[in-house]
């Protein structure tokens, strides 16, 4: 009979309590077991010491844990490590670790591909192949936290969702991994070092804002003039800058949490004095900052870095509108890390 077993980390904690009353076992075992899955992220039933032999081999005979491997590492000459990360059904994510001099921060995916076609990202042009599920995404970071402490000897401090995928588009699985992330039971992270990134899809921020969510929201802004979003990434014509900007708004009054817009400068795309104003404007409908991003070559023609005077004149107008800004230096470039690069570029 070969049936198929199910994944263990799909079940809740009273799921477990009840397996073990149904093998005529005690309920605590239940509780252990959890705390081994999402407190040790332990992947193998044998890891679980405190059960008995026959305990975890009633586990294996029921369930399977359908754990994430690293297929590859790759450390770049500024210290950021790029993990090509295996699913169960041997597609592959990347996640990125990222450190400074007092932190460590984890980039993680959301998506395999990504379900939106911004012209500038190499995540986008693999499409989107399925979302990844809570359990896959707790990987990554149980993952990066392991290796900050056996690399830098402290754990993980901050989780940025800005690695493959549109979070939003696999909103349900994402919320239910940072519950796993922040829970006392799971990771105990706080919250408030964890940022969503998105694209920008209004209905979305606006039910995340409902849910009274801690954690911060950063959006891939790039133009706040329509026209030229809507060139760079196409998907965002079904969403206009007036609904964005309202789901904004509507976030910031729920959350009073002050939202980072993203911002790559190009060359003759948005480089110029009527783009500036734009994001000035846009940004004084919501507190804000504003996070200029390098931008990191995919292979497009069409999009080149601007200048350092386009650049300072952003940063001169902002500034002088007490719009907080800062440029982001990209990091791991050397091994396709950076943002926007993550592809699977490496033969496995
Ligand atoms: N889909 C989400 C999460 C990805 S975050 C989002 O769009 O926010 C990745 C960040 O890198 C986004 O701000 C994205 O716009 C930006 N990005 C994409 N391609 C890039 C590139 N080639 N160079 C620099 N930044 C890029």
């Amino acid at each position: 009979m070969s049936e198929v077993k199910k994944d263990i980390r799909r079940c809740s904690k009273e799921e477990l309590c009840s397996f073990f009353v149904t093998h005529h076992a005690a309920a605590f075992h239940g509780n252990q077991v959890y705390e081994w899955l999402w407190q040790k992220a332990v992947v193998d039933f044998d890891q679980m010491t405190n059960l008995s032999k026959a305990h975890r081999a009633l586990l294996g005979q029921h369930f399977t844990i359908n754990h994430t491997d690293i297929a590859d590492v790759q450390h770049s000459d500024d210290g950021t490590i790029k993990n090509a990360v295996r699913l169960f059904d041997g597609k592959i994510v990347e996640s990125v670790l990222i450190p400074t001099k007092s932190r460590t921060t984890a980039c993680v995916s959301s998506q395999v591909g990504c379900s939106l076609d911004c012209n500038f990202c190499a995540t986008a042009q693999l499409k989107r192949m399925r979302n990844l599920n809570p359990d896959e995404i707790f990987d990554q970071v149980a993952t990066i936290n392991k290796q900050s402490v056996e690399h830098f000897q402290r754990p993980l401090s901050n989780i940025v969702f800005m690695g493959m995928g549109e979070p939003m588009m696999n909103y349900a699985n994402v919320m239910k991994a940072i519950a796993k992330i922040t829970s006392p039971e799971g990771m105990g992270m706080s919250p408030r070092r964890i940022t969503v990134s998105t694209s920008g899809i209004p209905k979305m921020i606006i039910k995340m804002a409902d849910e009274h969510p801690r954690f911060k929201l950063a959006v891939s802004l790039h133009s706040a003039v329509e026209e030229t979003r809507n060139k760079i990434m196409p998907f965002s014509e079904t969403f206009p800058l007036t609904a964005l900007r309202d789901a904004i708004q509507y976030w910031y009054s729920k959350t009073k949490e002050r939202v980072t817009y993203e911002y790559v400068v190009w060359k003759d795309i948005n480089d110029n004095a009527a783009e500036v104003k734009a994001l000035v404007a846009f940004c004084k409908h919501t507190p804000s900052k504003v996070n200029l991003i390098e931008y990191n070559p995919v292979g497009n023609d069409a999009f080149a870095q601007a200048d350092e005077t386009a650049i300072d004149q952003y940063v001169a107008a902002l500034s002088k509108h007490q719009i907080p800004v800062t440029i982001r230096r990209s990091r791991g470039k050397d091994i396709d890390a950076a943002c926007g690069q993550l592809a699977n570029k490496t033969k496995l």
